[in-house]
């Protein structure tokens, strides 16, 4: 039997705050670790926000829900104290191979043998990872998508030497705080959602930079074709471009070329999509127009 009720979450950045925050949202008690008393001054700076946010954007969520949400939550650059009777720690730290390395080295000697270790690594294998850990059969990778308050996945990605009743119980636990586990059989660089997103939005980009179609086109025919609320370019605008592009960066030559036109055409001119005000679309957009 594996019971998870106190959850570690290692680095309190983007991804590692909304983690410890839904995760203490939803009931679970909730140690935050991050590496100076700066960046948790940081990490009290975001779960107030977080707190705003699910105020007006989750359902069912009032003022005494999301400040319990903060009180279950416990702030520390102490890694020992962090781990020591931890059930589950999820680690959100830096996309840097040896920085994971390093961390898993320390906590794997820190940590109870019992505690289920979980990556939420977006371009990395748990294989990658799972020698550091001291325990790789209580080890995968559990992998959230931003935004995680809104209805949202967590995938579920085991190695070969993953437990099954590991696997099952943080299948569980994606579930008891709200999320749709999307279960792997097996390892899959990009999981499902970036096997599938990444090569659709390299389409849609290919499109609009030969010259076959405006953005608007290519939106609207996925949208009338599928059904799907929003379209490829629109996805790009609202992920922001810098990590699409990046991702393209590293591809091969002809997503190079796409990544090249994007810098040109967008980020050299700083149009970084929604959150900068415009990318293939303008923001905020005038209410009459489609
Ligand atoms: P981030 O840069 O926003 O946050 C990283 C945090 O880790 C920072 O607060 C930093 O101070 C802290 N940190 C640095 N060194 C550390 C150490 N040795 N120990 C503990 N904490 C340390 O990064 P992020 O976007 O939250 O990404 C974190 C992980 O989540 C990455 O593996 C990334 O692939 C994954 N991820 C990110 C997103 C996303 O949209 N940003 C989505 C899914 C998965």
């Amino acid at each position: 039997m594996v019971d998870i009720r106190k959850v570690t979450v290692l680095g309190a950045g983007v991804l590692g705050s909304q983690i410890a925050y839904q995760s203490a949202f939803k009931g679970f008690e909730v140690t935050s670790y991050d590496v100076s008393e700066d960046a948790l001054a940081a990490a009290r700076d975001r779960f107030t926000k977080l707190a705003e946010t699910y105020t007006r954007e989750v359902p069912g969520a009032d003022s005494s829900s999301v400040t319990a949400g903060i009180d279950r939550i416990t702030l520390t650059s102490d890694l020992a104290a962090a781990v020591t009777d931890a059930d589950l720690v999820i680690e959100a730290v830096p996309e840097i191979l040896d920085l994971k390395r390093e961390i898993y080295t320390k906590i794997g000697e820190l940590a109870p043998e019992s505690a289920i270790f979980a990556t939420n690594s977006s371009t990395l294998l748990p294989s990658d990872l799972k020698d550091f850990t001291g325990r790789p059969e209580r080890f995968l990778a559990l992998h959230f998508a931003n935004k995680v308050w809104q209805f949202n996945t967590a995938e579920v990605m085991g190695t070969a030497d993953t437990d099954p009743a590991v696997y099952s119980a943080v299948v569980g636990f994606a579930n008891d705080i709200g999320m749709v586990p999307i279960e792997l059989h097996k390892e899959k660089a990009g999981y499902v959602l970036n096997s599938l997103l990444v090569p659709f939005l390299n389409a849609a980009v290919d499109l609009v930079a030969g010259g076959y179609a405006d953005p608007e086109a290519v939106d609207r025919t996925w949208m009338v074709a599928t059904g799907a609320p929003i379209g490829p370019c629109r996805i790009f605008d609202i992920i922001g471009f810098t990590t699409p592009y990046n991702i393209m960066s590293h591809g091969d030559a002809h997503a190079q070329e796409l990544a090249a036109w994007l810098k040109e055409n967008y980020i050299d001119k700083g149009k970084l999509g929604l959150a900068s005000g415009e990318g293939f679309y303008r923001y905020p957009e005038d209410p009459s127009g489609d």
